[in-house]
């Protein structure tokens, strides 16, 4: 844990000293295309991308420094790397194949040319392993914080994609994964920093490692994907949980003309996560509805699918759509009825 990034004058370039059509230069020459579909990737005005009859589909999410990330825990590689996912994650929510990114970064004077070699690094490792080439981007200077735009485009049959307004009434609402992880793991980070600043103590990590790397390492649910596949279940409608399972359901639910209906005690949370929870004093449930950037995809399936997916430890059925006057709710274990919301973090935090 540190603040002073790459401050040894020693070992560190700066940025001025190779010039912007330099650093292009350097990350360029790290770069192999490996998709059929990329015709041509860096280096001209634009990159050219052969759509052979498929529907493209086209995402963009920006990280801010300060916003929504904090080097002082954050390394570069894995930053690199979960921008780089946080993005596929949208193209496997449509049901689609991601082939390529382009990477936005406006980089102050900061950070020298080894800052930025570290953040390609965990890019373009991303890239390697879901398959996808890095094909262009944008370079350009800020006053002080990192700011990082990824583009993601993917391919998918016209017949094959997934929107999130397909659900109907009476389906089965599917999570992937567990839930909650990703934010409990950035509260020990968050906490073990807090220490550090007061009184320079090294972090304490420990028994965290699952949670943490929920949080610094990502990952999108592509297996998902080809499972469902192999099922042949088709979902009726998709989402990637970012925001937490409370507000995707509510999104699944509002764009479908539906209410939607999901059990506390189905909830999947990882025992990592529920006794960090405690340990915080903060409600495993809450964390699991409302905690974020879990990344796992929330989907609805037709009640006949039933059998399909039933057992997989890959998948646990969370509630079902109900007709729009039944509502939003959330029934808890002793059967009570409760309004479900997408609450914001700070009046969760607020809250615990
Ligand atoms: P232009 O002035 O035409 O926008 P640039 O000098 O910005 O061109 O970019 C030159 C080439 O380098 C383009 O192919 C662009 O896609 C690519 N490029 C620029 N910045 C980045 C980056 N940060 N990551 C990857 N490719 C980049
Ligand atoms: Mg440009």
């Amino acid at each position: 844990m540190s603040d002073n990034l790459f401050q040894d004058p020693s070992t560190r370039t700066e940025l001025s000293s190779l010039g912007e059509f330099g650093l292009i230069e350097r990350l360029a020459s790290r770069i192999q295309l490996g998709q059929p579909t990329s015709v041509k990737g860096i280096g001209d005005d634009a990159a050219v991308i052969d759509p052979v009859g498929l529907h493209q589909v086209v995402t963009t999410d920006m990280l801010v420094e300060g916003v929504h990330f904090d080097l002082s825990y954050m390394p570069l590689k894995h930053l690199g790397y979960k921008a780089i996912v946080v993005n596929l994650s949208d193209v496997y929510a449509m049901n689609a194949e991601p082939r390529q990114v382009t990477v936005a970064l406006a980089l102050s004077n900061r950070f020298p040319v080894e800052a930025v070699d570290e953040l390609y690094e965990g890019m373009l490792l991303a890239c390697k392993n879901y398959g996808v080439d890095l094909v262009g981007g944008d370079t350009c200077s800020s006053r002080s914080g990192l700011v990082i735009s990824v583009t993601a485009i993917g391919a998918v049959r016209p017949e094959d994609i997934v929107y999130r307004n397909g659900a109907k009434d009476n389906e089965l609402l599917v999570v992937s994964g567990d839930l909650g992880g990703a934010f409990m793991g950035l509260q020990i980070l968050e906490r073990e920093k807090a220490v550090f600043t007061e009184t320079g103590a090294q972090p304490d990590l420990e028994g965290h490692d699952y949670i943490i790397e929920r949080q610094l390492k990502p990952e999108a649910r592509r297996d998902i994907i080809t499972l469902l596949r192999s099922l042949e279940v088709k979902p009726t409608s998709m989402i990637d949980i970012s925001d937490g399972l409370a507000s995707e359901a509510l999104h699944i639910a509002r764009a479908s003309g539906l209410g939607v209906r999901i059990y506390d005690d189905k909830l999947p949370i990882d025992p990592t996560t529920y006794q960090t929870a405690r340990d915080f004093n903060l409600d495993p449930t809450t964390c699991a509805l409302n905690g974020g950037e879990d990344y796992e995809l929330l989907f609805t399936i037709a009640q006949s699918d039933h059998e399909k997916i039933k057992g997989n430890p890959s998948l646990t059925i969370v509630g079902h759509m109900t007709d729009a006057a039944s509502g939003y709710s959330l029934v808890d274990k002793q059967g009570g009825l409760h309004q479900l919301t997408a609450q914001g973090w700070d009046a969760f935090l607020k809250r615990g």
